[in-house]
């Protein structure tokens, strides 16, 4: 009885609408215990190039209604108007009301018409250049609450028009199975954009705290490229600009172009292209200056101009880093390598995304979701290229500042020994010119500044000791009738002689021997009385006697005067006057007739 009225009412709807029935997909069946229903087998649809007809005209012409193409209602960019038609039938007595959802966020204008067989029409408006508002459900996709009698079935009509991707997945679903659905869609798009906030802050606390510009266009990039998917899911639409229809239009080439920009400034720091591979980073400017100037360009171009270029470009973009990578890894730069596995995740990820569209892969979690999981792993490979390539950059700094530390080490020792060395030198130096100063540049005796010094210590010995201490006064005879004769040079020579003479014979006394002016000598003898220096200053006499001065082959005989004092120690201005009384005692000696010893 059910199905015969069914086949009734079924015969009347096809009659109802006539010209349909020759080329009518199956109906929708809802069945009995169906919780949701895909349209894509049980939808025609006709191209309005012009979008001008009526939905009445539209009606008029069913017979030129087509199957959906093999991959589903998805037809590219398109002008004009695209419409959809199904028949449905609600076999599920518990489920009166159902949600027609359309799976894909961007599209501009829906106009969604149900014909009852009672000749009601129910017409229903979407699509972004709506308000948000204006949805039954607040969801990112649109959606249209219909009323489906049972076992009637109704003619869904849905007109599309819009700039962006000519795309209407439609399905129906009962409330409890639409809210069962959003669930799992809200859990993934919330962990994809909790995953790139935490990465986000997480990197906005390194770059304020390190400087280091990579983090500030790494959180560049990751804002636009998240802006991107923002958009592209239609949560843009939802959450931040629900009323403006431009924005819902322009901001998909909009971001991209951001993201773009961001993306290959990220990658100039990173792999550091300006050193590392300056016809590289010219390369890369002129990508951004592409994008840059797509993005002025798409405030103005039409959607469906802007967004396919952008699309391309962000393969190319995606591409062109790969190779960036590729060569500054050659060259050596080993963080490159991280960076390199994080675009290669979100190209994969992409890849997957698009076999699934071509139908080369099946439609599962992984991959639906192929670009949010492949950029949520890129975005995490980043931060960790970023900490690596932070760590990289320390370890190289540290490396250059211990072999500085190292080479300054070595240089400092270096310096150190030349100034030992010099100061040795100085002090060698220090100790002749202190050496050369006690003594006399011709005879190399002491001179006479140094026997003062000298006696006064002798003689205070002398005082502690209570021991004697005697003075020669030595000075030679007739010494200016040997210049005469001989010359000057001579004379010297001779001077030079007879002082080698006097140390040789009083070196065993421990005399202090000095040159005290001209041809004049002074002697002093620690421990020796008068009697003692009067024997020594004897056997010098005779010495120098004996031993004629040999200049040049010649003979010059010598012969000095000796006075004799020993010292009172007692006495107070014992220096002054025991100088005098030797000097007294060398008079006697040259009065008495010279070449003799005198004592006084
Ligand atoms: P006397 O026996 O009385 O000491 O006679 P003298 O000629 O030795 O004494 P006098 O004081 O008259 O002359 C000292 C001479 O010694 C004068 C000077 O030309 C000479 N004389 C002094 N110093 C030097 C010197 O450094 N080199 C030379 N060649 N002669 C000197
Ligand atoms: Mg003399
Ligand atoms: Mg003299």
């Amino acid at each position: 009885m059910r199905r015969w009225r069914n086949r009734l009412v079924l015969g009347w709807v096809l009659t109802l609408f006539g010209c349909l029935t020759a080329a009518a997909q199956a109906p929708a069946e809802l069945a009995a215990t169906a919780s949701q229903q895909d349209l894509a087998a049980h939808m025609r649809y006709f191209h309005d190039a012009g979008g001008e007809a009526t939905v009445d005209a539209i009606r008029a012409r069913s017979a030129d209604f087509q199957p959906l193409p093999a991959g589903g209602a998805a037809f590219g960019f398109q002008t004009g108007a695209f419409w959809f038609q199904a028949v449905i039938v609600n076999r599920n007595p518990l489920e009166p009301r159902w949600l027609l959802v359309q799976d894909y966020p961007l599209s501009d204008l829906l106009d969604v018409y149900v014909h009852h067989p009672d000749g009601r029409v129910q017409h229903y408006r979407g699509g972004d250049h709506l308000p948000f508002d204006t949805r039954s459900v607040r969801h990112r996709h649109p959606n249209f609450w219909l009323t489906l009698p049972l076992d009637e079935p109704v003619e869904l009509l849905v007109r599309v028009q819009s700039q962006s991707s000519m795309q209407v997945p439609l399905a129906l679903y009962t409330p409890t199975a639409f809210s069962e659905l959003a669930r799992y869609a809200e859990l993934a798009i919330g962990l994809y954009y909790g995953i790139l906030l935490a990465l986000f802050f997480y990197n906005l606390v390194l770059w304020l705290a390190l400087r280091d510009a990579s983090y500030f266009w790494y959180l560049f990039h990751i804002s636009a490229f998240g802006l991107v998917l923002f958009t592209l899911n239609g949560l843009g639409f939802e959450y931040l600009w629900p009323n403006s229809a431009w924005l819902a239009d322009h901001s998909v080439p909009l971001s991209i172009c951001l993201a773009q920009i961001g993306m290959q400034q990220f990658s100039r720091h990173f792999l550091d292209l300006k050193r590392r591979w300056p016809a590289g980073d010219w390369v890369s400017l002129g990508v951004m200056a592409f994008f840059l100037l797509l993005g002025v360009a798409a405030t103005q171009l039409p959607y469906h101009l802007a967004t396919p270029i952008a699309s391309a470009a962000v393969f190319l973009s995606i591409g062109w880093i790969a190779v960036a990578s590729t060569m500054v890894i050659r060259l050596g730069y080993k963080p490159a390598r991280l960076f390199l596995l994080a675009w290669s995740m979100f190209l994969f990820g992409t890849a997957v995304f698009v076999a699934l569209a071509f139908g080369l892969l099946p439609k599962t979690f992984f991959t639906e979701y192929g670009v949010q999981i492949g950029s949520a792993l890129e975005m995490l490979l980043l931060s960790v290229a970023l900490g690596y390539r932070y760590a990289a950059l320390r370890n190289e700094n540290e490396r250059i500042v211990r072999e500085a530390k190292l080479q300054l080490e070595q240089k400092v020792e270096l310096r150190t020994a030349e100034l030992r060395s010099a100061l040795g030198q100085l002090e060698e130096a220090h100790v002749r010119l202190r050496e050369s100063s006690r003594l006399d540049g011709l005879t190399d005796l002491y001179n006479r500044s140094h026997f003062r010094e000298a006696f006064e210590h002798l003689l205070s010995q002398a005082r502690n000791t209570h021991r004697p201490i005697s003075l020669l006064m030595i000075d030679l005879d007739h010494f200016k009738s040997i210049n005469d004769t001989y010359g000057h040079l001579a004379g010297d020579a001779c001077l030079r002689w007879t002082s080698n003479t006097m140390a040789v014979v009083l070196a065993p006394y421990g005399a202090l021997l000095a040159r005290f002016g001209g041809e004049e000598f002074i002697a002093a003898l620690p421990g020796m009385s008068l009697v003692e220096a009067s024997v020594v200053a004897e056997e010098l006499r005779q010495s120098l006697r004996n031993q004629p001065c040999r200049v040049d082959g010649i003979e010059i005989p010598v012969s000095a005067s000796i006075g004799v004092h020993c010292v009172d120690t007692s006495a107070k201005n014992s220096i002054e006057s025991a100088l005098q009384v030797a000097d007294q005692a060398l008079y006697a000696a040259k009065a008495e007739g010279r070449d003799c010893v005198r004592m006084l």
